[in-house]
């Protein structure tokens, strides 16, 4: 994992492998310079879990956060390191926080429209979430209505699922004539959806 660091966690190569949820809030704090505490809290232990260390986990938030001039490295070392600190169980009650499965997504309270964590497939409008498909190369509308119905049924997941699929399909094919992992998994975490893509890549 030694490729994650506070640089590539930005780079269109690893962002490929972001589900909606994870590319929705890097690109919020990247366009702002903030996150608020759910959003960096979803995005950090996400990032975390991806192999981001705590140093260069540091290094990536404070850069963030002061590369529009909004707030110094000092404001910053006062008022959120701590926080990145505590992600990785090193202040406070020192809990290895495990980063939050999709079922841990949904039961936080929705995202204000100043907030980027959620699930997309919930809180996303129809025609964002379909801009946010087509950017990711879904346009046929057999798919699209698939999706949303899975929406319509708030079937979150499935529909995760379905989007890994569709983004993948060359990578299980190869994969599946090999012999290797060709059996189909259900996405119920954005690690998962991270890990399983990375793994198609090799
Ligand atoms: Fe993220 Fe899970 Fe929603 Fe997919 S279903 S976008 S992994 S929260």
């Amino acid at each position: 994992n030694s490729d994650i660091n506070a640089v590539t966690v930005t780079s269109k190569k690893i962002m490929s492998h972001y589900p909606l949820c994870a590319t929705h809030l890097q690109r919020g704090l990247m366009t702002t310079s903030h996150l608020k505490y759910t959003g960096r809290q979803q995005l950090g232990i996400f990032l975390k879990g991806i192999g981001l260390d705590v140093d260069e986990a540091l290094k990536f938030w404070s850069t963030q956060f002061t590369k529009n001039s909004k707030l110094t490295i000092d404001t910053f070392n006062k008022e959120y390191k701590y926080n990145i600190r505590h992600q990785y169980g090193l202040e406070g009650a020192r809990i290895n926080y495990r980063p939050w499965d999709c079922a841990t997504i949904l039961n936080k309270p929705k995202p204000s429209s100043s907030e980027f964590h959620g699930c997309p497939y919930r809180d996303f409008t129809q025609a964002q979430l379909q801009q946010a498909l087509g950017e990711r190369g879904i346009n046929s509308q057999q798919d699209l209505n698939a999706i949303m119905d899975n929406v319509k049924n708030h079937e979150f997941t499935t529909a995760c699922t379905r989007v890994f699929e569709l983004t993948h399909q060359k990578e299980l094919l190869a994969s599946s004539k090999t012999g290797q992992a060709a059996q189909q998994e259900h996405i119920n975490h954005p690690n998962l959806y991270f890990d399983r893509s990375r793994q198609l890549e090799r």
